[in-house]
C-alpha cells in the first residue's frame, strides 16, 4: 500500500492537530498530505550568499547583503516620521529605511556595528534602499553557510495571525519529507527521457522545490516540474486531436473545380502572397484527406485572410456543399458580406446574409434559400447558430476574429450536419502568441499568414503627450490638405460609460472648434447611438464627406477605409496592446504613408509606457501577442479562461516558451511511434495520464 499515505489527512502530520488541519482547509485548501505536498513555493529566501552592495541594482529582488552600520538619523514629523541608516561594506554603501517601530529599532541598533541585513531592494528618488530590512548583528549562525534557503508559501492573514506563518509552513514541509521517502512516489516520465533531459527523479524535484540546497538544485527542479505540467497537457491535447482524425470523418472534397478555378483565372484581383499560397495549400489538403478539418487561421492585421477564407469556400461549393462565414459583430459580418460580395461580382454564386437585424419576411427568405440550397455561401453573425437556422449541406464553417466566440457557441456549428460535422477554419483577429497558441489551440492545427501584401508602406507610429497637441492637429490639417482623412479614437470602458461618453463628446467639441464647418466635417460614432445613425456616420465618412472620424472602439474590427491614413488614440494608457494594434490596423490600407499618433497623458505608469514603447517600435503583431504575454500574463488575454492552461502552478506561457516546445515535440513524437501508449517504457505515462483523466474534462472540446 503505497499510495494511500499522501492521502492521509493533514491533521495526522506531526505538529497539525484538529484545529490547524480546519485553517489549513479553509484557508488553503490543504486536506490531505499530498495537497501540501503540491502546493508549490512562489518564492525564496536566499540567504545563502552575501551580495556586494556595488554590484545591487533595481530589480535585484530580495537580497542579503553584510556591512557596518555608519549612520543612523531620524527624519520628518508625525506620520511622515522615518529613521534612515547607512549600511557600508569594502564595496559601496546602501540606505535602510523604517518608517515604524522606530523607536524600538533606534535603540536596538549600534552605529560602528556590523549586521546582516535581508531585504528588498527598492528604488526611490533614483537611490537604491530597503525598508523595513531584517537586520542582526553578524554571528557564527548568521554568516555560516547553513541550510538557508528558505522557502516561502502563499499565506492568508488569518494564517499567520494564528501562528500558522512562514516558518510553521516550513516546519510542517520538513516533517513531511521526514516520512516521504521514494517508495511512495511512482515515476510519471520514463527513463529515457529523465536521462536525456538530465533531470531529477520526481520525488527528488519534489524535495528540491520545496526544500533546495542551491540556486541550481532550485532551476533544475522547477524545469522538470515545469516540463511534466506541460509534457501530460501537450500529450492530452495531442492524443484528442489524434482520437478526433480517428473517430471523426470528414466530408471529402476531392475536386478543385469550376468556382475556384473560375475565381483565380478571372476574379482574383491581385497575385497571393506566398504566405496565402502556402495556408492555402495546407488547407487544401485538409479537405482533401477524408478526414474532418480543424484549423486555426493567424494571420497579422491586413494580411489577407479574408480571401483565404473565400477561396476555402469555394473549395466547399466545388464539392457540393455550402459554406458559411461568422463575425463577432454586425458591422463585421456587413463588411464580409460586402466584400465578398464584390469578390464574386459576375459569377453565379449567391450570398446570404443573417444576423439579428434580418428579420420578418426577409428572414423567412434566407432561411428558406438557406435549407434548399439556392444560397450557397452565408456570412452572418452568430445568429447563424440558431436553432431554425438549416442548411441543406454545410461542408465549411469559417468562424472570423475567434476570441469573441465562446467553446460552446463553435459547438454549436457541428451539430448544423446530420452525419458529419463541417470542416472548421478559425480566423484570429490578432496573432496569439505561440506558446499560447500550442495550449490554448493545441489540438487544432495551425497556419500561419506571416507576409503582408506587397506595397505596404510600413505605418509610423509616435507618442505624443498632452502639451504637443497643438502640434498634433496642425499635423492633421496637413493630412487632411493632402486629401485624406483621419480617425480620432476614444476608450470606452463599460463600467465608466458614462465619463467616456462625456470625454468623448467633449473631444469632438474641441476638434470642432479646430475644425470648423464648412472647411471640415466630422463623424462621430459610438455604441450608445442607434444602428441606423451609426450607419449614416460611418457612411459619411466611407464615401469621403467627411474629413475626422471620432469614434469609440467601435471601430476596432473591420472597417476599411483605404483613403484614412492618421490614426489618432486618445487616452492610449487605457487601451490593451492587443486593442491599440488593432486600432493602427484601421489604417495603412492605401498607397499612401500612413501614422498612427498615441496621445498620453505625461505621467505614465511603467506598464503603461511599456505598451506605448512596443507599439512605437514594432508593427508586427506577433512581437506584440508576445510582449502583451509578458506584460500581463495569460489570465488576461481573452480566451484564456476557459482553456485549463490557467491551472498551470509553475510553468508560465510567457517565459517558458522552450520548456513547452521541447515537451510538445517529445510527446508528439511518443504519439507518434506509440499511439495508444503500449510499448513497456510508456507505461508510466499511460498511468499518469489515466489517474489524472478527471481534471481535463473542462477543457476536452475546444471547437
Ligand atoms: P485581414 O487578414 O486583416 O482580415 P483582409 O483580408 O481584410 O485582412 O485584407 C486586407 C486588405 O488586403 C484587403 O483590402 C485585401 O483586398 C488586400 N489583400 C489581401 N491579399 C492581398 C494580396 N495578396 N495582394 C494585395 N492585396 C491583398
Ligand atoms: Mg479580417
Amino acid at each position: 500500500m503505497q499510495r494511500p499515505f499522501l492521502e492521509t489527512a493533514i491533521e495526522y502530520l506531526k505538529g497539525v492537530g484538529p484545529t490547524r488541519a480546519d485553517l489549513l482547509k479553509k484557508e488553503l485548501s490543504i486536506f490531505t498530505l499530498r495537497d501540501l505536498l503540491y502546493q508549490y513555493p512562489y518564492r525564496y529566501i536566499d540567504k545563502t550568499q552575501f551580495h556586494k552592495i556595488r554590484d545591487l541594482r533595481e530589480d535585484s529582488g530580495a537580497v542579503q547583503v553584510r556591512g557596518i552600520l555608519r549612520r543612523l538619523t531620524t527624519a520628518g514629523e508625525g506620520r511622515k516620521r522615518r529613521l534612515m541608516g547607512t549600511l557600508r561594506d569594502d564595496s559601496g554603501a546602501i540606505e535602510l529605511v523604517w518608517f515604524s517601530g522606530i523607536h524600538w529599532i533606534e535603540k536596538s541598533l549600534v552605529v560602528g556595528k556590523e549586521y546582516v541585513v535581508y531585504g528588498r531592494i527598492n528604488h526611490f528618488n533614483h537611490k537604491l534602499n530597503i525598508a523595513h530590512p531584517e537586520i542582526e548583528a553578524v554571528s557564527l549562525s548568521n554568516t555560516k553557510q547553513a541550510a538557508t534557503f528558505a522557502p516561502v508559501y502563499p499565506s492568508t492573514e488569518k494564517l499567520n495571525t494564528k501562528g500558522l506563518d512562514a516558518k510553521f509552513r516550513r516546519r510542517l514541509i520538513k516533517a513531511l519529507f521526514e516520512k516521504l521517502s521514494i517508495t511512495h512516489f511512482e515515476e510519471n516520465l520514463p527513463d529515457y527521457i529523465v536521462q536525456k533531459l538530465k533531470f531529477p527523479a520526481h520525488f527528488d524535484a519534489l524535495r528540491q522545490i520545496h526544500l533546495p540546497k542551491s540556486q541550481q538544485e532550485l532551476i533544475s527542479a522547477r524545469n522538470r516540474l515545469k516540463f511534466e505540467e506541460l509534457f501530460f497537457l501537450q500529450l492530452r491535447l495531442l492524443q484528442l486531436k489524434l482520437k478526433r482524425q480517428r473517430a471523426i470523418k470528414g466530408l471529402p472534397f476531392p475536386t478543385i473545380g469550376d468556382y475556384f478555378n473560375g475565381f483565380f483565372k478571372e476574379k482574383l484581383p491581385f497575385e497571393l502572397t506566398g504566405a496565402q499560397k502556402r495556408v492555402l495549400k495546407e488547407i487544401r489538403r485538409d479537405l482533401g484527406s477524408g478526414i474532418q478539418m480543424n484549423r486555426l487561421l493567424q494571420g497579422d492585421v491586413g494580411s489577407g485572410k479574408t480571401i483565404v477564407g473565400l477561396m476555402c469556400m469555394l473549395m466547399a461549393l466545388d464539392n457540393g456543399y455550402q459554406a458559411c462565414l461568422m463575425a463577432p459583430t454586425e458591422i463585421l459580418a456587413q463588411q464580409h458580406y460586402i466584400s465578398i460580395s464584390e469578390y464574386l461580382e459576375g459569377m453565379d454564386i449567391k450570398v446570404g446574409f443573417l444576423s439579428g437585424s434580418v428579420k420578418g419576411k426577409k428572414r423567412k427568405l434566407v432561411l428558406e434559400e438557406l435549407a434548399s440550397g439556392e444560397i450557397k455561401i452565408i456570412i452572418g453573425t452568430h445568429a447563424l447558430l440558431e436553432e431554425p437556422v438549416q442548411f441543406q449541406q454545410l461542408g465549411l464553417a469559417i468562424t472570423d476574429e475567434q476570441h469573441r466566440f465562446g467553446v460552446a457557441q463553435r459547438a454549436k456549428l457541428w451539430k448544423k450536419n446530420a452525419k458529419y460535422p463541417p470542416h472548421i477554419l478559425v480566423m484570429t483577429a490578432t496573432p496569439i502568441p505561440r506558446t499560447l497558441a500550442m495550449t490554448l489551440y493545441g489540438d487544432l492545427d495551425v497556419s500561419v499568414i506571416d507576409e503582408l501584401p506587397p506595397g505596404r508602406k510600413e505605418i509610423q507610429t509616435i507618442h505624443r503627450t498632452e502639451n504637443h497637441r497643438m502640434r498634433v492637429i496642425g499635423f492633421m490639417r496637413e493630412q487632411i490638405a493632402l486629401g485624406r482623412q483621419v480617425y480620432v479614437v476614444y476608450p470606452l470602458i463599460e463600467e465608466s460609460a458614462k465619463l467616456d461618453l462625456q470625454n468623448l463628446e467633449e473631444g469632438y467639441e474641441a476638434l470642432s472648434r479646430e475644425f470648423p464647418i464648412p472647411d471640415y466635417q466630422i463623424s462621430i460614432v459610438h455604441g450608445r447611438m442607434k444602428p441606423a445613425d451609426k450607419d449614416f456616420e460611418m457612411q459619411r465618412f466611407v464615401n469621403g464627406t467627411t474629413q475626422i472620424m471620432v469614434a469609440t472602439t467601435v471601430i476596432e474590427v473591420g472597417v476599411n477605409v483605404p483613403n484614412a491614413s492618421v490614426m489618432v488614440i486618445e487616452n492610449t494608457e487605457r487601451f490593451g496592446l492587443s486593442q491599440l494594434h488593432q486600432l493602427r490596423g484601421r489604417v495603412g490600407r492605401g498607397a499612401e504613408q500612413s501614422y498612427c499618433l498615441l496621445m498620453s497623458s505625461f505621467k505614465l505608469s511603467n506598464e503603461s509606457r511599456q505598451r506605448i514603447q512596443t507599439m512605437v517600435q514594432t508593427n508586427n503583431g506577433f512581437e506584440i501577442a508576445e510582449a502583451d504575454l509578458r506584460l500581463r500574463g495569460p489570465g488576461n488575454i481573452e480566451g484564456t479562461q476557459q482553456s485549463g492552461i490557467l491551472n498551470l502552478r509553475l510553468a508560465d506561457l510567457a517565459k517558458d516558451g522552450k520548456i513547452l516546445k521541447t515537451a510538445r515535440e517529445i510527446a508528439s513524437r511518443i504519439l507518434e511511434d506509440d499511439p495508444n501508449l503500449q510499448r513497456p517504457e510508456h507505461q508510466v505515462i499511460a498511468k499518469y495520464l489515466s489517474k489524472h483523466a478527471k481534471q481535463v474534462k473542462a477543457w476536452s472540446r475546444i471547437s
